[in-house]
């Protein structure tokens, strides 16, 4: 049986080895950490169960249909309900706003709050439907790097359809259009962080990123995220998938421009196929320093990285939900602070995901497990240690300005993670949390492909190659990455 490895067992790791078992491939999964998941991890700390990595979930078909690929039904092994509220909002001022996910129900309800018309929000979901059905098959699950990908049917009408993805305008100029609220504004730009950009440089086709939650809807796993690691673990190994966790791949190994296998504890791993779900810059420089590096690629502006307080909080919150944001007063201040000044800004805008709101297990009865975070430049070097405490002061600050609460005394227990762990725990070149940022209009373009044109039968996967980061677009790329690789029986000798 042909053999198949792949380095890291992130959640598309765990996908990629679960569609190339099923093609017939023996699958080993060679894993640094102790654990599967990657960023989709967790840890239970004095009765509270945290999520480490990402709390929203959109999308869930993908999931299921890795179960569906091996014959099992999802239901019996992954279960998740869907949110009737999106998220839960907060301004400085006392504004809040709570947007439902039924789209009818957001437009009369946010018109009101936010004193627009309701045709302009219409018109403005519309097209932001309009943006991603044009551009899915083209963008999020074909490789964009064959030829073949241009010749479709649906690439050419996404091609002669050019003018209406905004590419010209940035989101932010792009959702200005449609309205004069400041809020409404902000609501919609802060999209543009769930790939790492910023909504003042990325380009207004990401606009579509809000139809994909507003109107395919947010789900949240029985479990918890974790729950979407522990079951795509378990079925790998029921198709036997072979995993070796505490085994850091060493190097690629390369012979007369073929991947022929890994270096593991300096043993040779022969394979007849090689992913790598390990970040692409990585990938290159520490497993291949001897091969020529897609230079061009590599150096492409990484996404934001992310500062996260885990806090076990004593009290319940009626007016919190599983997702809340509490905005900044200066977002372009925040993104500029982000971007540019590589800093944390002092009124950062704050996430806060709260599972036991889903989960009454995840926390002691009567308290919630909070997870705030705030998005966060790469690892530059800062002084993270400074950064840290200015942010959990200001953080602290904020959520008791606006809960009218003081939120510190109720902090039962607690740890954080910053751009550095991040990096350490996931080998994330500066600890970004989408790979590439998508804050240039070719940034698509340039994001490393699902194979390698130098090196025959190696492949990628993961939020740093295409489509991008995201638990959806990592597991679209596992999908793209093994329709890439042929099944082994029309393997040519
Ligand atoms: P990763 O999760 O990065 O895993 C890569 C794996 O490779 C790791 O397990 C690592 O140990 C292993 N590895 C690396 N090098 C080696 C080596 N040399 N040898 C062996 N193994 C190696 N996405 C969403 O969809 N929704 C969200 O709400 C969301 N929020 C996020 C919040 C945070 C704080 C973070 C960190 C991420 C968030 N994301 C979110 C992004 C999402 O988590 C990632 O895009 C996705 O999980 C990345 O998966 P991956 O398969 O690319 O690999």
């Amino acid at each position: 049986m042909p053999r198949a490895v792949v380095i890291g067992a992130g959640v598309a790791g765990l996908a990629t080895a679960i569609r190339l078992q099923i093609k017939g491939y023996q699958v080993e999964v060679y894993e640094a950490n102790a654990y599967p998941g990657g960023k989709l991890h967790q840890q239970i700390q004095d009765g509270y169960r945290f999520d480490l990595g990402p709390s929203l979930f959109t999308l869930p078909h993908l999931v299921n249909e890795l179960f569906e690929l091996a014959g099992e039904s999802p239901e019996d092994h992954f279960r998740y309900t869907q949110k009737e509220t999106v998220c839960h909002y907060f301004w400085e001022d006392g504004t809040r706003f709570q947007a439902p996910a039924q789209v009818d129900q957001f437009v009369l309800e946010a018109s009101h709050a936010f004193s627009v018309k309701p045709d302009r929000l219409r018109a403005y979901l519309k097209r932001n439907k309009s943006k991603y059905e044009l551009t899915k098959s083209l963008f999020l699950e074909k490789s964009l790097h064959k030829w073949t990908t241009y010749l479709s049917r649906d690439t050419l009408k996404a091609l002669s359809n050019l003018a209406k993805f905004d590419l010209s305008k940035t989101l932010d100029q792009s959702n200005k259009a449609y309205w004069n609220s400041e809020k409404l504004n902000q609501l919609f730009n802060r999209y543009a962080t769930y790939n790492g950009s910023s909504p003042y440089k990325t380009p207004g086709i990401m606009s579509l990123i809000p139809y994909l939650e507003m109107e395919l809807g947010t789900y949240s796993p029985v479990g918890g995220m974790h729950s979407i690691t522990k079951s795509l673990w378990n079925l790998a190994e029921r198709l036997g998938v072979q995993f070796h966790f505490e085994q850091k791949v060493e190097r690629i190994l390369v012979e007369k421009g073929i991947a022929v296998g890994i270096q593991v504890n300096g043993n040779k791993v022969e394979a007849d196929k090689v992913v790598s779900n390990m970040d692409v810059f990585p990938s290159y420089r520490q497993l291949m320093p001897d091969q020529k590096a897609p230079e061009k690629t590599l150096a492409q502006e990484r996404s934001s990285s992310a500062l996260i307080f885990y806090w076990g909080i004593q009290k319940s919150f009626p007016e919190l939900d599983l997702h809340n944001i509490f905005f900044s007063d200066d977002y372009p201040g925040e993104f500029k602070a982000l971007f540019e000044e590589k800093t944390l800004h002092p009124d950062p805008t704050v996430y806060i995901n709260i599972t036991s709101k889903e989960e009454a297990s995840d926390a002691p009865e009567g308290c919630e497990n909070w997870f705030v975070m705030i998005n966060a430049p790469g690892d530059y070097g800062q002084n993270w240690k400074e950064l840290k405490q200015e942010a959990r002061k200001n953080i602290l600050g904020k959520l008791s300005r606006v809960l009218g609460c003081d939120i510190e005394p109720l902090i039962q227990t607690e740890f954080s993670l910053d751009p550095p762990g991040i990096q350490e725990a996931t080998s994330s070149y500066r600890g970004a949390l989408y790979g590439a940022a998508s804050n240039d209009r070719m940034a698509a373009f340039l994001r490393h492909p699902n194979f390698s044109s130098k090196i025959k039968n190696l492949h990628f996967c993961g939020g740093s190659v295409h489509p991008g980061g995201g638990i959806p677009l990592c597991l679209l790329s596992a999908r793209i990455t093994a329709d890439l690789i042929p099944t082994p029986n029309t393997i040519s000798a």
